[in-house]
């Protein structure tokens, strides 16, 4: 076992502390990996706001890549000094989706069994089964997915979550095609993501909408054709379909995750068109439609979890695309911090200075 320092969330609402945590050496299937770097997201803030569950105390931190340390009994796909992206999706490849060729959809993904604990034995919750805002961490070895070691290891653990879901919300869930028109709604960690993916798939129009000129401004970075200002303009469906020669885009992602929002996707897309939710709604949001829209406009009313992404397959992919200049994973890096600088960055979150803070050790 090891004693490392870690981010803790001890309480609902309470600010984060960096403290000592218990790192057990790895049981069978399980490695433990030394955090290079680990962005800071939305969901570790939701953890810390009680808003996803109430199993206090977190161990924070979950976009993060670093270096394989030692691995347990049965471990064979990776080894020690394996530089590794962590992903939330080891895939079982017993259960039915697994059976039927689609991993993607895993109903039963792992996690390591044992538990990392506070230096008195409490043991802690690990921010969707990773748990990286710590000197090293303990998880599956189904959750390390190996990539290009000479890659910035601060942009590439980006895409074990939020990027990739923005990414895959685009090339994986709304299967964007070249000259297709996309329009992504929110342009922060995942809408960005999404614009990058859409340029990646060859989309010949890309147009972000948000109300933050600063948003805007990034995603044009990240490839947007036309940006809208959601504040600026009368009716955002419109402004759509004003580039789109009035008829709505092919596709159009909703990384928002509200009713108005997602009312606005689905009337700003074409005939038959996509509309992909990659925004997570909170429990006591509803919709309320005509039906008949649904059924007179046609195509696809999809979500997309994690950007529907294969970490096997679409990690290692995406790293190459990166170091071959083609997807600017750097740019979704606004700082470097150390690792008492989260709370700091949650913050920063608020006001919308960032698009990633990421610790880096
Ligand atoms: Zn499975
Ligand atoms: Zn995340």
């Amino acid at each position: 076992m090891a004693e490392v320092r870690a981010v803790v969330a001890r309480a609902k609402g309470e600010p984060v502390e960096v403290t000592t945590i218990i790192v057990p050496d790895p049981g069978p299937g399980e490695a433990v990996v030394k955090v290079q770097t680990c962005g800071v997201c939305h969901t570790d803030l939701h953890y810390r706001e009680g808003g996803i569950n109430d199993e206090f105390p977190f161990l924070l931190g979950h976009e993060a890549a670093g270096v394989v340390e030692s691995v347990g009994e049965g471990v064979t796909d990776i080894e020690p000094g394996d530089f590794v992206v962590l992903n939330w999706r080891a895939v079982c490849g017993a259960c039915r989706a697994c059976k039927r060729g689609r991993p993607w959809y895993c109903f039963n993904t792992h996690n390591a069994k044992q538990k990392m604990t506070l230096a008195d034995g409490t043991e802690l919750s690990p921010a969707l089964g990773i748990g990286a805002f710590a000197e090293k961490t303990l998880v599956h070895s189904g959750q390390c997915t190996k990539v290009d070691p000479s890659a910035r290891a601060a942009a590439v653990g980006l895409l074990g979550c939020g990027v990739m879901a923005g990414i895959g919300a685009a090339i994986n869930t709304g299967n964007v095609g070249r000259g297709d028109s996309v329009a992504v709604i929110g342009c922060g960690g995942v809408g960005s993501g999404a614009v990058a993916g859409a340029r990646l798939a060859g989309a010949a129009k890309i147009i972000a909408v948000d109300v933050d000129p600063r948003k805007l401004q990034w995603a044009q970075g990240f490839g947007a054709t036309h940006s809208i200002n959601a504040r600026e303009v009368d009716d955002v469906v419109e402004a759509i379909k004003a580039v789109t020669d009035d008829f709505g885009a092919d596709v159009v992602i909703d990384a928002v995750g509200r009713p108005e929002t997602w009312k606005q996707a689905f009337y700003a897309r074409d005939l038959a068109g996509t509309v992909v939710l990659v925004g997570v709604p909170t429990p006591d949001m509803t919709l309320e439609m005509p039906l008949i829209d649904f059924f007179s406009r046609g195509g696809s009313l999809k979500s997309s979890w994690y950007g529907d992404c294969l970490p096997s397959r679409d990690f290692p992919m995406l790293v190459d695309l990166y170091q071959q200049g083609r997807l600017d994973l750097d740019a979704f890096v606004t700082e470097e911090i150390p690792l008492d600088g989260v709370e700091d960055a949650f913050h920063k979150m608020h006001t919308g200075d960032v698009l990633r803070s990421v610790v880096v050790f």
